[in-house]
C-alpha cells in the first residue's frame, strides 16, 4: 500500500532539530512492506498542517502524521485533522481518567489545557500512549486513512510498533520492501554508470540508486511491494548483474567494510598488518582498529607525519626525499616496506599525501596521493589525485589505501587447505 509522511515541527524546518522520525518511519515501514512516495514537512501552523494532510490524503489516500499533538498551543494537528474529515471532537472521560492518574504517578497536576488531550474526533480509534500524554490516533473514512502520532521520537516508536505496524502489515497482505547494496570504490559515479547504465533495464522491477559518499559510491537496489522471497531472490540476482559490471571495483555488500574484509582475508591466511601513515594522520589505523578482534591481525603503525620520522622511524633514505620529495612514489615505497621490516609484518599499506588546502603546486597538487602495499614481499605503489577539501581528501585517502591492499590481497592465488 502506499502512505505519505508528514513531520510537523517548526523546529524541523529550521534545522534545531533533525526529522529523526522521518528516517525512522521510512526504514520501518519498508520493512512493513508500505511504500511511501512522499515526505513533507511542515510548520506548527493549522493551515499549512490542513494543506498538507489535504493534499496527501489525495494523491496517496493515506498519510501518517508526526508532531504537534501536545497540550501547547502550537500543537494544533488533532483539531485541524479532525476539522478536514468533518469529524467533532469528543471528550472521552475514560481518556482523561488516564491521564488523570499517569499525572498522580508523577505527582503533577493537570491543567484545563490537557484536558485537550482527552478530545478524540468521533470515530477515531485511539492508540494508547502508555509512554506519554498525547495519544496516537487512527482516522479513516470514505476520504482515506489518517494516522497521528506524536512527534517526541521515543513516543512515536513505541506507538509505531506497538499500535501502526501490526494494523499496517495486515493490509501490506505480507509484502514487503527491501533493499540491498553494492559497495564500490575507487571509481567515480559517471564511471560506474557507463558500467552499470547497459543492465539497468534488466533490473527491473528493482530500482537503483547510486550513492556517493567519501568511501566510494554504494549501489542501492530496492524491490518494492513483493513477496519477502521473490525479493530476495531479486536482490540477489540484481546484486550479481552489478558486481559483474562494477568488476574490480566492487567490494562488498551491504554494511560490509573494506578495513573488515582486510582484516578477515590477513586472518584467513595467517599474516600480520602494520600501516605507515603521513597525511592521515593514523586514520588508517583508526578505521582497522574499529573492527573488534583486529588485534589478531593487526601490529600496529608509525605515524610519520614528518621527514625526520620518515627517516628515523621507517628507514627511509634521506636521498630519497630531496630527490622525488616526501609526497612520490619511492617515498611510499619505502615507507610500506620500512613499517612491515621493522614491525615484523607480512602485509602492510602506506600514505603519503598533500591533504591541503595549502602546500600543493603545478606537478604536485592539492590532492595528490601516493600510496603503496606490499603482500609477502611484493610491492606495489597507486598515484591518485582526490578531490575535496583537506578532511575529504584524508578520508578518500583512508579509503583507497584500504582498497590497495585489499585488491592486493584478493589477487593472491587461493589457498589450498592441508
Ligand atoms: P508532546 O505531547 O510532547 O507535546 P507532540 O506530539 O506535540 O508531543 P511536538 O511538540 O511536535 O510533539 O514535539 C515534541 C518533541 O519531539 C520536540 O522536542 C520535537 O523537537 C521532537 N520532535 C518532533 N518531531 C520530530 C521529528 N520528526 N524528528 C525528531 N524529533 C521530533
Ligand atoms: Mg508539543
Amino acid at each position: 500500500m502506499r502512505l505519505e509522511l508528514i513531520t510537523i515541527g517548526t523546529e524541523l524546518l529550521l534545522g534545531h532539530t533533525i526529522d529523526t522520525n522521518g528516517a525512522e518511519l521510512g526504514l520501518a515501514l519498508a520493512e512493513a512492506g508500505i511504500r511511501v512516495g512522499r515526505r513533507t514537512t511542515v510548520a506548527d501552523d493549522g493551515d499549512t498542517i490542513r494543506e498538507a494532510v489535504e493534499q496527501a490524503l489525495a494523491c496517496s489516500g493515506a498519510v501518517l502524521v508526526t508532531g504537534g499533538l501536545g497540550p501547547t498551543a502550537d500543537d494544533v494537528t488533532k483539531r485541524v485533522v479532525a476539522d478536514l474529515l468533518g469529524l467533532p471532537l469528543e471528550f472521552q472521560p475514560d481518556l482523561w481518567e488516564g491521564l488523570l492518574a499517569r499525572f498522580a504517578r508523577f505527582g503533577r497536576i493537570p491543567s484545563d489545557r490537557n484536558r485537550s488531550q482527552a478530545e478524540v474526533p468521533r470515530g477515531a480509534t485511539v492508540l494508547p500512549n502508555r509512554w506519554g500524554t498525547a495519544p496516537g490516533l487512527w482516522l479513516e473514512n470514505q476520504q482515506g486513512l489518517v494516522i497521528l502520532l506524536p512527534g517526541v521520537p521515543g513516543e512515536m516508536r513505541r506507538l509505531l510498533e506497538h499500535e501502526v505496524l501490526p494494523r499496517l502489515r495486515q493490509r501490506g497482505a505480507g509484502l514487503v520492501v527491501r533493499s540491498r547494496t553494492l559497495r564500490t570504490t575507487g571509481i567515480p559515479e559517471s564511471a560506474l554508470a557507463e558500467r552499470v547504465g547497459e543492465v539497468e533495464a534488466a533490473l527491473a522491477p528493482l530500482s537503483l540508486a547510486y550513492l556517493p559518499g567519501l568511501e566510494g559510491v554504494d549501489l542501492r537496489l530496492t524491490a518494492w511491494e513483493l513477496q519477502p522471497e521473490e525479493a530476495a531472490t531479486r536482490l540477489e540476482a540484481g546484486v550479481d548483474l552489478l558486481r559483474a559490471r562494477a568488476g574490480e571495483f566492487a567490494y562488498g555488500v551491504d554494511q560490509e567494510d573494506l578495513a573488515a574484509l582486510i582484516l578477515a582475508e590477513a586472518r584467513r591466511r595467517g599474516f600480520r598488518l602494520a600501516t605507515a601513515e603521513s597525511c592521515t594522520g593514523g586514520a588508517v589505523g583508526e578505521r582497522i582498529t574499529r573492527i573488534a578482534g583486529s588485534s589478531e591481525v593487526y601490529l600496529g603503525g608509525v605515524i610519520a607525519y614528518h621527514n625526520a620520522v620518515k627517516i628515523s622511524e621507517l628507514g627511509v633514505r634521506p636521498e630519497l626525499i630531496t630527490a622525488a620529495g616526501a609526497v612520490s612514489e619511492p617515498v611510499a615505497l619505502a615507507m610500506v616496506t620500512g613499517v612491515v621490516g621493522c614491525l615484523g609484518a607480512d602485509v602492510g599499506v602506506a600514505v603519503t599525501g598533500i591533504a591541503g588546502p595549502g602546500g600543493g603546486t603545478t606537478d604536485k597538487p592539492v590532492g595528490l596521493v601516493y600510496l603503496a602495499s606490499t603482500v609477502s614481499g611484493t610491492s606495489r605503489v597507486r598515484r591518485i589525485v582526490l578531490p575535496g577539501d583537506r578532511q575529504e581528501i584524508r578520508a578518500r585517502a583512508v579509503q583507497a589505501a584500504l582498497f590497495l591492499l585489499h585488491q592486493q590481497l584478493a589477487e593472491l592465488p587461493p589457498q589450498h587447505s592441508l
